[in-house]
C-alpha cells in the first residue's frame, strides 16, 4: 500500500475562516493517524484576487493551529506549463475549442434561451454555455485568434463523455443528498467547461486534477459544496490517463443564516478569534472536533 497523501488547498484570495480550519484540521488529522503525508497547496491562478499577504496569513494561521505540512507547498501560479501540457493533450483528442464571447454577451445569450423557457443550470446555479462556437464541429472550429482578442478555451463535453464513457468516483465521505459509496459521475450536468482563459491558461477544475495527480495525492478530503465538481474532475482524470484518489467530501461550516461560510468575519475568522483570545483547541471545539 503506497503511504497516504491528503492536502488542503485553500485560495489565497482572503483570510482563512473556521470553514477553513475545519478543512485543513480533518486532512491534517487523517494524515497523522495513518501515518501518511500532509500537503498544503496554494491555489493562486486568480491573478486579479489572489494576494501574497493572504497566503503569508494562511501559513501563519495553520501554524497557529497547530497544523504541518511537508515542505515546499505547491504553487500553482508557478506550474503553469503543467496546464498548458494538459490542455494539448485534450487538444490532440479534438476536445478543445475557443470561445470568444465576453460575460456579458453570454448572459445575453442566456436571456434569449430563457425567454423559450429553461436554460439548464450547472450545479452550482451558473448558466450553461449557450455559445456559437459549441456548435460547429471539431473541422470548422476556428483557431486562435492573432489579434489578441480575448477567448476561453472549452472542453467538448458532449465529445468528452462519448470518449470517456461512464465514470463513477469513490465517495467515503457524503454528498448534500447523503451520496456516498460508488456515486455515478454526472460531468455533463455542467456544460461546455472552461479549461483556460487567454489571462488565465487554466482553470480551478483543470488545475486541481493535474497538481493531485502530480502531487500523489491519494485521498481527497474537501467540502461538501465541491462535490459535483468531483464530476469533472473524474472526467478529466479519465482524458488524461491520471490515476483517481479517494474522495471524502465533508460537512460545511455555516453562519447563522445557515449559509456556507463564505468570507472571514469577526464571528468566524482565525485572525479575528486568535486576537480575542481564542486558542487552537477551542478552534477544535468550535469547528466540532473533539
Ligand atoms: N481551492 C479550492 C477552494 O479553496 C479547493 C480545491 C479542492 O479542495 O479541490 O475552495
Amino acid at each position: 500500500m503506497p503511504t497516504p497523501v491528503f492536502r488542503f488547498a485553500p485560495s489565497p484570495n482572503g483570510y482563512l475562516h473556521l470553514g477553513h480550519a475545519l478543512s485543513a484540521l480533518l486532512n491534517f488529522d487523517a494524515a497523522r493517524s495513518c501515518g501518511g503525508t500532509f500537503l498544503l497547496r496554494i491555489e493562486d491562478i486568480d491573478a486579479t484576487r489572489c494576494r501574497p499577504e493572504f497566503e503569508a496569513a494562511i501559513a501563519e494561521d495553520l501554524a497557529w493551529l497547530g497544523i504541518a505540512w511537508q515542505a515546499p507547498a505547491r504553487r500553482q501560479s508557478e506550474h503553469l506549463a503543467d496546464y498548458r501540457d494538459a490542455i494539448q493533450r485534450l487538444a490532440a483528442q479534438d476536445l478543445v475549442y475557443p470561445s470568444f464571447e465576453s460575460r456579458a454577451e453570454i448572459a445575453r445569450l442566456v436571456a434569449q434561451r430563457e425567454a423559450n423557457g429553461r436554460w439548464p443550470r450547472d450545479p452550482d446555479g451558473a448558466p450553461l454555455y449557450p455559445g456559437t462556437a459549441k456548435l460547429l464541429s471539431a473541422g470548422e472550429r476556428p483557431g486562435l485568434p492573432e489579434s489578441g482578442a480575448p477567448y476561453a478555451l472549452r472542453l467538448d463535453m458532449a465529445a468528452a463523455r462519448a470518449r470517456a464513457g461512464e465514470l463513477a468516483w469513490i465517495e467515503q465521505g457524503e454528498g448534500p443528498n447523503r451520496e456516498t459509496g460508488t456515486v455515478a459521475a454526472n460531468p455533463q450536468a455542467w456544460g461546455d467547461i472552461v479549461l483556460a482563459r487567454k489571462e488565465t491558461p487554466t482553470s480551478y477544475h483543470l488545475s486541481v486534477v493535474i497538481d493531485d495527480a502530480l502531487q500523489g495525492v491519494t485521498d481527497v478530503m474537501r467540502g461538501q459544496d465541491l462535490f459535483w465538481s468531483t464530476s469533472v474532475h473524474r472526467l478529466l482524470q479519465q482524458l488524461l490517463d491520471l490515476p483517481q484518489p479517494v474522495y471524502r467530501h465533508h460537512r460545511l461550516m455555516r453562519d447563522s443564516g445557515g449559509r456556507k461560510l463564505s468570507k472571514s468575519t469577526a464571528a468566524t475568522g482565525l485572525r479575528e478569534l486568535r486576537a480575542r483570545g481564542v486558542t487552537p483547541a477551542e478552534i477544535r471545539r468550535l469547528v466540532g472536533l473533539a
